[in-house]
């Protein structure tokens, strides 16, 4: 592919569709609807562009190996790829900007009927469920509470109902699937938003090309601080 190409990762639902403004600041429209087609790839109206559809926790690895030149994830989703690699320094991802978008948090929850805090006053062995094993590793040993880890890939909102977990870790947005499932947040871990990603060498042969979708994404973007 040219150093003129440019393949942009993405996952389908929020991000995307949160994306596409950010898009249509730098000029670029998506020309397929990925709710409606079963491509992976979709052309933009810009012929040197094109979007790749990926799980959202494969967009790092997408972007980081160079199956496409830049991505846009989460930060929870960056914070587990990171420590799979052992730190943000061996991944070599470029991390230009906190786009603001696809906000929400993580939080822990626990069944209403449970004491958290008594637990954790207790110094009880807690067990967690979550599919985010490295944001709960580290919260819970920076609070000195003990705890054994379970790991999910979805639903975690049952393992507090099964008697699987004591309490989870998920993400939360309006905490209606929470509510519906009678849990209750007990810890904000932290916020959580969607961020760029470049890889390393496209932004060297590549530069040219990203210089202006780069700076497009920062003036259209509403970043919640600085990215971290
Ligand atoms: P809510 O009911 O609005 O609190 O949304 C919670 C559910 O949506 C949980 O299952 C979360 O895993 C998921 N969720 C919420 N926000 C996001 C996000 N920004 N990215 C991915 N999943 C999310």
């Amino acid at each position: 592919m040219s150093a003129r190409q440019l393949t942009l990762a993405l996952s389908k639902g929020r991000i995307f569709e949160e994306t596409l403004p950010l898009l249509a600041a730098a000029g670029i429209e998506v020309l397929e609807d990925p709710e409606k087609s079963r491509k992976l790839i979709l052309p933009t109206n810009r012929p040197d562009v094109r979007v790749v559809l990926v799980r959202a926790s494969d967009v790092p690895t997408y972007v980081q190996y160079g199956g496409a030149d830049l991505g846009v994830c989460g930060k929870d989703t960056l914070l587990e790829h990171e420590a799979e690699w052992g730190g943000a320094g061996n991944v070599g991802l470029y991390q230009p900007l906190d786009l603001g978008i696809a906000r929400c948090r993580m939080s822990v929850a626990v069944r209403a009927d449970f004491d958290y805090a008594r637990a954790v006053r207790q110094g009880a062995r807690l067990k967690v469920a979550t599919k985010y094993v490295a944001i709960a590793r580290d919260f819970f040993a920076s609070k000195g509470v003990h705890v054994d880890l379970i790991k999910l890939y979805g639903s975690m909102e049952l393992a507090p109902l099964t008697g699987l977990a004591d309490a989870i870790v998920d993400l939360v947005s309006t905490g209606n699937t929470l509510k519906a499932n009678h849990l209750v947040e007990v810890e904000r871990i932290m916020d959580i938003s969607s961020r760029l990603v470049v890889n390393q060498g496209a932004l060297k042969v590549k530069r040219e090309a990203l210089r202006p979708i780069l700076d497009a994404f920062a003036r259209a973007s509403q970043p919640q601080g600085v990215a971290a």
